[in-house]
């Protein structure tokens, strides 16, 4: 879930991903991540190409799941 890379690792800080946007977790929950969005979620580089893929956006809403509910 949490990894780093060469640029943040002297500086100890760790990254993750969380799908963009809104949508439902398998259980049917719904979720919001960007409550602010307006027109941007229109072009919105998070929602398309790989993001999109569903091992991917499961992954990302698992990293979520995982935020919200440390205990799920
Ligand atoms: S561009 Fe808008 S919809 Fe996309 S991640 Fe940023 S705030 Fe969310």
């Amino acid at each position: 879930m949490i990894t780093q890379n060469a640029y943040l690792r002297p500086h100890g800080i760790f990254t993750f991903s969380i799908p963009a946007l809104a949508s439902r977790f398998d259980d049917g929950t719904p979720y919001v991540t960007c409550p602010a969005a307006g027109i941007c979620a229109a072009a919105c580089y998070a929602r398309t190409g790989t993001f999109s893929f569903s091992q991917v956006l499961a992954k990302h809403r698992r990293n979520l799941r995982r935020i919200l509910d440390p205990e799920h």
